[in-house]
């Protein structure tokens, strides 16, 4: 029998949907039974006063888990959130209950073993309650006990060669889309890419130093998988800049409805698309009307092309990414907090991926924003916002990018232009000189 009755939370298993309080129900069960004989080292029902916990706050209309105290392991800032139950006599099992953010795997690959040997670590010292994966894409752990934390530590370190997340405010665990590894779209390794900057930034991952949190995503093509764009302060987009490749015979297989191109990539197999129409499902939907279909040629303005994947995808066998790859790296995007929700602004239009020197071109953008973030933003102030207080020009001085016209968002509404002196080589002096020169004598 449950330990407390939850009326309120039950609700929440009616619907077709899956139910976290399902899961939690049948943890608690499992854990209670203990058919694996694990000798729990934190409270064996804690799953069942999360249970307790949870449906009290839905009762109250409040939360019952207090902002207490930092917790964490030695050497490290972040990785581990502090949770304490503001109710410790009525639920004892949760008078701790800490989060654990472990580092995921570039691409989220991992073998089978790896993943028991983790369950196997946090049903011992743990809840054995996970979440796979969270927002910035960590494997969760939820729920421990503070003389648990540097045993779970040493364990994961020194017997499962994995390294903690990050949390606070410091670089998150950088997070990427499979990419080349199994992707025909990628225009770089995004696996790749994000190592490698996981690994140079170990100090910023580890140590909060910063204003606030801090977020890269890696899409290697712009269908954007992982939504870096939305939900990352740097995203790095896969993109190109020569010619989409056009297989023309592969075109007209799909104008005749041959069976072995079925549009949309076939996708939802079995579902009857009905004949392709190429006007229709390709060219009109093209954002920027830049493609024509005459005398059974597709022809692309690749100049007018935004490289939106969309005729791509529709046709694959036929068209392919150029042959000139890099990314586009955007920034600022958050989730709302001050302003609202804000998707990342174009900065650099286009970079070389390049690991043999380091991926140096990206580096470099990204310590450039991090010297002046770390130094002008406001405490708890997204990069985004500073962007917005400062301005994006600001953001083009100190990063020494030329201004583009990917850099506008809309055609400007303001007549008045602020000059600075520099930026008009002295001219304006010498013509205020000769003008009073002429005209004030
Ligand atoms: Fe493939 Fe692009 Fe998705 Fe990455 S973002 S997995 S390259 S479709
Ligand atoms: Fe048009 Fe997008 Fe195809 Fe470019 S990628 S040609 S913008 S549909």
């Amino acid at each position: 029998m449950a330990k407390h009755e939850t009326p309120l939370l039950d609700q929440l298993e009616s619907g077709p949907w899956p139910s976290f309080v399902s899961d939690l129900k049948q943890q608690a069960e499992v854990r209670a039974k203990n058919e694996a004989g694990v000798e729990f080292q934190i409270p064996q029902d804690a799953v069942e006063d999360l249970l307790g916990v949870l449906e009290l706050s839905f009762k109250h209309g409040r939360t019952h888990w207090k902002h207490g105290g930092i917790v964490g392991v030695f050497g490290y800032g972040g990785g581990v959130i502090g949770r304490y139950c503001d109710q410790p006599k009525l639920f004892p099992g949760v008078e701790h209950f800490h989060t654990m953010r472990v580092a995921q795997p570039c691409g989220k690959y991992y073998k089978t073993s790896y993943l028991r040997e983790l369950t196997k670590l946090w049903d011992f010292r743990g809840s054995g309650v996970t979440n796979m994966h969270g927002a910035t894409g960590d494997i969760i752990f939820l729920g421990t006990t503070t003389p648990q934390l540097e045993e779970i530590f040493y364990t994961l370190t020194h017997d499962l060669n994995q390294d903690l997340g990050g949390s606070g405010s410091n670089l998150r665990t950088p997070a990427d889309c499979l990419g080349s590894s199994r992707c025909q779209y990628a225009c770089y390794d995004s696996n790749a890419l994000c190592h490698f900057l996981t690994n140079e930034y170990q100090d910023e991952l580890h140590r909060p130093a910063f204003p606030y949190k801090f977020k890269f995503k890696m899409d290697a093509c712009p269908n954007g998988c992982v939504a870096s764009i939305a939900r990352s302060d740097m995203s790095f987009i896969g993109t190109w800049r020569d010619a989409i490749k056009v297989d023309q015979d592969a075109v007209n297989k799909y104008v005749e409805n041959d069976p072995g191109y079925p549009a949309n990539a076939g996708a939802h197999k079995g579902k009857d698309w009905g004949p392709f129409d190429i006007e229709k499902e390709v060219l009109a939907l093209c954002p920027t009307k830049c493609m024509k279909f005459e005398n059974k040629t597709l022809s692309i303005d690749n100049a007018n092309c935004t490289r939106c994947m969309h005729c791509i995808n529709t046709m694959p066998r036929a068209l392919r990414i150029g042959d000139d790859r890099g990314c586009s790296i955007l920034v600022g995007a958050k989730a709302p907090i001050l302003d609202g929700a804000q998707m990342g602004s174009l900065l650099v239009p286009f970079v070389e991926v390049n690991p043999e020197n380091d991926y140096e071109a990206i580096t470099e953008v990204i310590e450039s924003i991090w010297d002046w973030w770390m130094e002008e933003g406001k405490n708890r102030e997204r990069l985004g916002e500073l962007i917005m207080r400062q301005g994006f020009q600001k953001l083009l001085e100190v990063t020494g990018i030329d201004p583009q016209p990917q850099h506008v968002a809309y055609p400007r509404t303001n007549p008045y232009i602020f000059w600075k002196e520099d930026e008009v080589d002295g001219g304006w002096e010498r013509d205020v000189v000769e003008y009073r020169k002429h005209h004030l004598r």
